[in-house]
């Protein structure tokens, strides 16, 4: 197992499944999804958001008290900023190889539109796979399809499709070989 996906308590109930398995198939590496075990802090009380920032130094402190050297995806409920932002979808830190996801902005009832399972599920695989590209050593992509392409509206995340472009692919390939093997 090469990635492991912490689902949290406030993440969308019954989709870790589906989500882990699409990113698995983007990325071609096996994922382990389970509840999360990790406490984090980070909460701006002024924001009503937590420190995407502090929540990776959480997950970067998890994983080396249990010697974790699979590639930590969490996926939370929690809105999350990074400082000098509005909001993020996700947050990845490639030095600690841990990388952070939010539901909250993904999901349609938020920008008051009905609420849409599938659409939620792709959104959902679409970010994780992206910030989890960025801890294969993948940097933003200029194919607008592409699933590195940067994001900064959820109208640009369901332009992607689920899946690397030639390049990025050729790119991550290599890697995964100086990583894995
Ligand atoms: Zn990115
Ligand atoms: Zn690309």
């Amino acid at each position: 197992m090469n990635i492991l996906i912490f689902w949290d308590r406030g993440a969308p109930v019954g989709l870790e499944m589906p989500v882990s398995r699409i990113i698995s198939q983007i990325l071609d590496i096996p994922v382990e999804v389970c509840k999360s075990p990790v406490l984090y802090n980070g909460f701006d009380r002024s924001r009503n958001q937590f420190d995407a920032t502090e929540i990776l130094t959480c997950l970067d402190v998890f994983s080396r008290r249990n010697e974790e050297n699979r590639l930590i995806l969490l996926v939370t409920g929690d809105d999350i900023f990074r400082p000098h932002t509005r909001y993020v979808f996700g947050l990845s830190r490639p030095k600690t190889k841990t990388a952070v996801i939010s539901s909250a902005r993904l999901n349609n009832e938020y920008w008051g539109l009905p609420y849409d399972e599938m659409m939620l599920i792709d959104r959902l695989s679409r970010e994780g796979a992206h910030e989890l590209g960025h801890l294969l050593s993948l940097d933003h992509c200029s194919n607008p399809s592409c699933i590195m392409a940067n994001p900064s509206t959820l109208d640009d995340l369901d332009i992607k499709k689920s899946m690397l472009c030639p390049s990025c692919l050729a790119k991550m390939n290599k890697k995964k070989v100086s990583v894995f093997v």
